[in-house]
């Protein structure tokens, strides 16, 4: 099996996004490094006990040190403005539309693979021996509860942004989601729902997050919020943590490398001071401590056009690091592989490397991963109770049909459907980009299958 550009164990540096101006890059921060760095950061500053300034380094201070919060959004938009490859797909949006650009998207995809002579996913699944594409019991209920969000990394594949303040989800789809996960966690027929997935966006910000866990907190189920860690430090949310703490939700963390220019080139600049500020909030609380009971889980992507190393030993690298350089400890790394749809897409045809990365894709074929796949046992719901097999599905509007009917009619909804268990046996929308699960050791939003 070829793995590409792949560097095993290793966090490595991205390739830079245009548009983005950042420093030069550096493999680790030294400690007195960050808090120099942390004192001249002019939107958000932090300060420490004077026990830990007499100690000398961050990796000392206070967990509890005093923060003085300012949002990250303006700086964010700063960005934006900037970033002339955001502003050219923003012109095309507005010129377009969004179903326009994805069948665009969608098409490049497909040339890519013809060009390479490659089969389609469904044939290649057949031919390598996967299981047919048909859905399992639902195990996971994941939402996408808006895509605002205080960040708009280079490589994010649900465009997010804080300029997306129109895509956010409704109490009514909120609690029709949790009658529906109720039903599933109590009375499923076939199994339950073990896991209730929170995603966005900064799915923090929006106005229903709180209810949403507060009232699935009773039914027993797993609940994940998957943060951006920058959002611990938004004004407005001084108490995040300790919600979080208070009803067991387990955080799953994004952080693509331990290096502050890498994460800053693909996330913004000064996100990864931030990060390491909120991972600090975390610590204190309990989060990553082993036997406190509260999990979290950090998030792996890959910089640029490469697949992303093994999982075990970036791990490892991570808790080196992480815990070497800032005293950080976390409970697991998942990595992932990019996906080459939205931004990430962008970037690569920008770059004239969508076709590469598709063969590299098809050549990493592993047909171990096809028993894993998250569309098998996960139910995606978008903020609009649209109904998907996927995240990514969900951002090429690849919804589930109704039943009986075409993939192009009506979407199916969660107003459509009684039980989760309407689900079970239902064909799975796949297309080209579903490569990016079956590559390597595979990629899911619990990181590697295989
Ligand atoms: S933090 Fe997550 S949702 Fe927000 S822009 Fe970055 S990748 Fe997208
Ligand atoms: S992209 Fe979605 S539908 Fe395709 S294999 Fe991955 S999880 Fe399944």
């Amino acid at each position: 099996m070829r793995l590409g550009t792949t560097q095993q164990g290793r966090c490595i540096a991205p390739e830079r996004p245009a548009g983005r101006n950042v420093a030069p890059v550096r493999v680790s921060l030294s400690v007195r490094s960050l808090r120099s760095r942390l004192r001249h950061v002019p939107s958000w500053r932090v300060s420490s006990s004077p026990a830990a300034e007499s100690a000398g380094g961050v990796g000392t201070a206070s967990p509890t040190a005093a923060l003085e919060r300012t949002s990250l959004v303006p700086d964010t938009l700063r960005e934006m403005e900037q970033d002339t490859e955001l502003q050219q797909h923003l012109a095309a949006l507005a010129a377009a539309g969004q179903q326009a650009l994805t069948r665009d998207e969608r098409l490049k995809r497909q040339r890519s693979l013809d060009a390479l002579g490659a089969p389609s996913f469904y044939a290649t699944c057949q031919s390598r021996g996967v299981a047919p594409l048909k859905r399992s019991p639902a195990r996971i209920l994941q939402l996408n509860i808006g895509l605002y969000c205080n960040q708009a990394c280079s490589h994010c594949h649900v465009e997010s942004s804080p300029r997306r303040t129109a895509e956010q989800a409704s109490r009514e789809t909120v609690d029709r989601c949790l009658a529906l996960l109720g039903g599933a966690a109590t009375h499923g027929t076939e199994g339950a729902i073990t896991t209730l997935d929170i995603t966005g966006g900064a799915p923090e910000l929006n106005t229903n997050f709180r209810y949403l866990v507060e009232q699935a907190a009773p039914l027993g189920v797993e609940i994940i919020d998957r943060c951006n860690l920058t959002v611990l430090l938004e004004p407005g949310q001084e108490d995040l943590v300790d919600f979080l703490a208070r009803h067991k939700v387990r955080v799953v963390a994004s952080l693509p490398c331990y290096s502050e220019s890498n994460v800053d080139q693909q996330r913004g600049r000064g996100v990864f001071e931030r990060s390491i500020a909120g991972l600090r909030l975390l610590n204190a609380a309990g989060y990553g401590v082993e036997g406190s009971g509260l999990l979290l889980d950090l998030v792996y992507n890959p910089g640029g056009a490469f697949l992303a190393p093994d999982q075990a030993k970036l791990e490892a690298a991570y808790k080196s690091e992480l815990g070497s350089a800032y005293g950080i400890v976390f409970n697991r790394l998942l990595a992932l592989n990019n996906m080459p749809i939205k931004r990430f897409a962008d970037w690569l045809v920008r770059r004239d490397k969508l076709q590469s990365y598709m063969g590299l894709l098809v050549d990493n074929f592993n047909p171990e991963t096809g028993a894993s796949l998250m569309c098998r046992d996960t139910v995606s719901v978008r903020w609009d109770g649209t109904v998907y097999d996927c995240d990514f599905n969900q951002q090429l509007d690849m919804a589930i049909a109704q039943p009986g009917a075409s993939a192009s009619s009506r979407p199916l909804s969660i107003w459509d459907i009684q039980s989760l268990d309407e689900l079970t046996g239902r064909p799975i929308r796949c297309d080209n980009h579903c490569y990016g699960c079956t590559a390597g050791s595979g990629s899911s939003c619990q990181g590697a299958v295989a």
